[in-house]
């Protein structure tokens, strides 16, 4: 298994990070050996409702997690890498 965590915290500042614009996100997926997103999760810093299978602020209509496009890429990377043994 792997796991990719993306972490976006370029727009982060300290104290205006629950709900004055800057927030932080992060994306966690779990992979198999074969580089197969198995599932995964978006967050955020930010007080409001956030959707954690796509990452959207204000929606409810998912019901799966929908791994972001750099994710997907990155996942897609590790398939042509030799599997860790760990
Ligand atoms: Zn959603």
């Amino acid at each position: 298994m792997r796991v990719i965590r993306i972490i976006d915290d370029s727009n982060f500042v300290t104290g205006k990070e629950r709900n004055g614009g800057n927030y932080k996100y992060e994306e966690v997926a779990i992979l198999d050996e074969s580089g197969v997103i198995l599932r995964g999760e978006h967050t955020t810093s930010a007080e409001f409702q956030f959707c954690t299978f796509c990452g959207s602020f204000g929606c409810t209509e998912c019901t799966w997690y929908h791994p972001s496009y750099e994710m997907d890429n990155l996942a897609k990377r590790t398939q042509h890498e030799p599997t860790e043994m760990s």
